[in-house]
């Protein structure tokens, strides 16, 4: 059975600054993740200088990617840049902006072809289970950024690689907590609502080659929110050095 790792305990580093991608280039990443042909594959920033975890492979061919694990490869790839955000919130068309909705566009087809985005959007799903009006106010997207964080989790990432995301996801006001979602003190109850909804038959959660289970999930959902917290303290810590 899988055992949700926590994060790790907090260092006197200070997360990962948030990734920031090329202008215009969010493209050719995502295409070179997915296959496709890019010249700029290899200029990603990798803030740690590594890649994202590898998956499980055991008794499987390497030659096969899971769909969840290509769909992990386009995200770390096509990670919106800050400076999109930025324009967008003062509704200016720019390169870096254009460049992020193309990007979105490829990857809403790529994404539910391959796999459905997984744990994350399974995830989602289980969070509109909530009878919780200040969560009902979130944006999709919103809870399904949480969902990705809870997919990392449920992959073993190691905190580096979720500080790359959740820095990205906090950096551009995406919820990162349970308190980012409104629901700061979710009961076990809600929070096993939660999964229960997320691994229903039908659900993309079984798109993922690792062990899934209700229990597993109710114990990632929390494991995403400590991580998420770790990573604010963290910041607060290093902000008063
Ligand atoms: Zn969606």
């Amino acid at each position: 059975m899988m055992i949700v790792k926590p994060t790790s305990a907090p260092t006197s580093s200070p997360p990962a600054a948030a990734p920031v991608s090329r202008t215009g280039s969010v493209l050719s990443y995502a295409m070179a993740a997915a296959g496709g042909t890019s010249s700029q594959p290899t200029s990603t920033p990798q803030p740690h200088g590594k890649k994202a975890p590898a998956p499980s492979t055991a008794g499987k061919s390497k030659k096969t990617k899971p769909p969840a694990t290509r769909l992990a490869a386009l995200a770390a790839g096509c990670q919106p840049t800050v400076q999109a955000v930025e324009a967008n919130r003062k509704h200016a068309i720019t390169p870096a902006l254009e460049a992020v909705v193309e990007a979105n566009t490829l990857l809403s087809g790529l994404g539910f072809e391959s796999g459905g985005v997984a744990a994350a959007h399974a995830i989602h799903n289980g969070l509109t289970a909530v009878n919780n009006s200040i969560l009902h106010t979130k944006l999709h997207g919103e809870k399904v950024a949480f969902g990705v964080i809870c997919q990392l989790i449920l992959d073993g990432a190691p905190t580096s690689e979720l500080d790359r995301y959740i820095g990205l996801m906090h950096s551009v006001g995406l919820p990162i907590t349970f308190a980012d979602l409104g629901i700061p003190k979710p009961t076990e109850e809600e929070l096993r609502l939660i999964a229960k909804v997320a691994c229903l038959p039908h659900e993309t959660i079984w798109a993922l080659d690792i062990p899934i289970n209700e229990d597993i999930v109710y114990n990632t959902i929390i494991g995403a929110d400590a991580a998420g917290c770790d990573y604010l303290k963290r910041m607060q810590r290093y902000s008063k050095l």
